[in-house]
Order: structure tokens, then sequence, then C-alpha cells
């Protein structure tokens, strides 16, 4: 960051809001530990305005961008190409500049099974996931888990045709159900912003989407909130006994992904996980 020249790369973000994104801290301690020259900042981009955005990604040469809130479904419709992930949730988190062309991906959910694999030695074949949440982040991780070769996928949300369009995703493996059934599955996604903050869950008051006295050794929770790191689900697995992660593997791979399409080479992922951590330290 500080030898900026004449010759450095730009990649960002774009989004609204947009400033508290961890990704520019966690892209940059990448180059730096690679000695790439490269640079990534985060660039508030207004609702309606994506269209505009990518536009101005070809204009000026940025060779990457990350996509968040509210761009991501505008953007895949604006790309030249899309990955098949990125296609069939109709949603780019990732585009970068491939010969000419753009290319749109999604990387999240790639993201959470690497993460579940590098991190935790989980392969999702054969398991059984419960997905709580149908927004952007369960779509991509009931995807990727279904592709992956989970038994089977039950997704658990408020609005039913919203867990219906998501459980299909996973195909076969695939269907709606409740947060009563957290007992008979051996991995718990928390894909609501349940924990974060004030989030509590609906109708009631708790600060967790499952009841964890259902919760029992031999599973895993996977909270993908990270901001608190330790959130009040991951807490109380813990106190069960029950393995659990937060959200920060989940982001750390899907940045690892995007890295790699944009600079070709492997992400240096121990020093995106402490710039991550770096950042979620200093925001509090
Ligand atoms: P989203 O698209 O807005 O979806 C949120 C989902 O949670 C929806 O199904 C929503 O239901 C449900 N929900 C929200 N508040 C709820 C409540 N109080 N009780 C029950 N259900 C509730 O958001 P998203 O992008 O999927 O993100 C979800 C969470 O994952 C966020 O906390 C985000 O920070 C985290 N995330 C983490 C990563 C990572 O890399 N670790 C990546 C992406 C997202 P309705 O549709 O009915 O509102």
């Amino acid at each position: 960051m500080t030898n900026v020249s004449g010759r450095t790369r730009v990649a960002a973000v774009i989004g609204d809001p947009v400033r508290h994104s961890l990704s520019p801290a966690i892209h940059n301690a990448a180059f730096a530990a690679l000695g790439l020259d490269w640079v990534y900042l985060a660039l508030p981009v207004p609702a309606g305005q994506a269209r505009a955005a990518i536009r101005g990604m070809r204009a000026l040469g940025i060779e990457g961008l990350n996509v968040t809130m509210p761009h991501k479904t505008a953007v895949a419709k604006v790309v030249d190409r899309l990955t098949p992930a990125a296609e069939a949730l109709r949603a780019v988190n990732t585009v970068a500049r491939i010969g000419g062309e753009l290319l749109g991906d999604s990387t999240d959910g790639t993201g959470f099974v690497n993460a579940l694999r590098d991190d935790e030695g989980i392969d999702p074949v054969g398991m059984r996931f419960l997905v709580v949440g149908a927004g952007g982040a369960a779509r991509a991780v009931v995807r990727a888990v279904g592709e992956a070769g989970a038994a089977e996928v039950v997704v658990a949300a408020r609005r039913s045709r919203q867990a219906s369009a998501c459980a299909r995703l996973a195909g076969t493996a695939g269907r709606v159900g409740t947060v009563e059934e957290v007992g008979e599955v051996d991995v718990i996604v928390n894909a609501t912003p349940i924990g974060m903050g004030e989030v509590v869950a609906f109708p009631g008051t708790a600060t967790t989407p499952v009841d964890p006295e259902r919760l029992s050794p031999g599973q895993l929770v996977v909270d993908l909130v990270y901001e608190p790191l330790v959130t009040p689900l991951v807490a109380a697995a813990r106190e069960r006994g029950v393995a659990s992660v937060n959200g920060v593997g989940m982001l750390v791979h899907q940045a690892a992904l995007a890295f790699r399409l944009w600079t070709g080479e492997e992400a240096p992922l121990a020093a995106m996980s402490a710039g991550a951590l770096t950042a979620l330290g200093s925001s509090h």
C-alpha cells in the first residue's frame, strides 16, 4: 500500500454500505504477503448504479471487483459471462477480467465448502445439513453442499416460498424443514443475521436460530455470522461440548477464490485470515 505506483493494479468492492467491509483488510494483507503490486479499495456505489459501476470497471481497467449489497443480482445481468454457480444463484459476488471479458462468479458457496474441508476436516459427501435462512448466503451454501454430495440439505426459513426455492438449489438432496430437526443432522448452519448485534429470532427473543439444548457432541455448528466472533450460537454450542465455528472461515475462503481468479496466484490464507481478524478486532 505504501508503494503505490503507476503500475499498481486495482481491485475493489462495490456496495452500499461498504465502508465497514473486511475485504480491503483481507485482500491488502494478501497482496502484501505475496509482494504483489496491487491495491484493494472499498467503493460506495448507491443502489441503481451497478451497470454504471461495471462500465466504469471496463473503462478504468479495474482488474477485479467484489460485489455486495445491493448489487449482486444487478451485476449478474451486466457481465459478459457467468460461472455455473453465479448462473444458478442469479447473483455475483466477484467479477474478474478474463481476456477481454468480464466473468461474474459467486464464490461464497465454494468458500463455505473449502472452509469446511480445510479448516474443519469435514467433507460434505454423505452429510446431513440443516441450513437456517433462505437469503443470499443460505442459497450459496445450499447449492454448494448439494453439489459437493451432501446426503440431505434441510432448509428452515420463516418464508416458505423462499425456503422452497432455496432447497431446490441442492437438487434431490434439498427439502424444506424446520429448526425442530436440529437433532437429526450432522451440520447446522446459521445463514440468518440472528446473533449479530441486536438481531433475535422471530417471533421470540432467542439470540440463537436453533434451540441449543437439542445440540449434541458429534455435530458441527457453523454460524455464518462473525461479528461478534463468538456468537451466542457458537458460545451455546461450546458450552455443550459441540464443535462450532463462526463465519470468518467462509469469509476468508470466498476471498481466496476471488484472489486466485484475479491474480492467478494461490491465496495466502493465513495472512488473509490474520487481516480479517485484525480488522474485526479494531472495529470494536
Ligand atoms: P439475506 O439475503 O438478507 O438473508 C437473510 C435470511 O435470514 C433470510 O432468509 C431472512 O428471512 C432470515 N432472517 C433475517 N432475520 C431473521 C430473524 N430475525 N429471524 C429469522 N430469520 C431471519 O442475508 P444474507 O446475505 O444471506 O446474510 C445472512 C447472514 O450471513 C448475515 O449475518 C451475513 O453477515 C452472513 N454472511 C456471512 C458470510 C461469510 O462469509 N461468513 C457471507 C455472507 C453472509 P426473511 O427473508 O424472511 O427476512
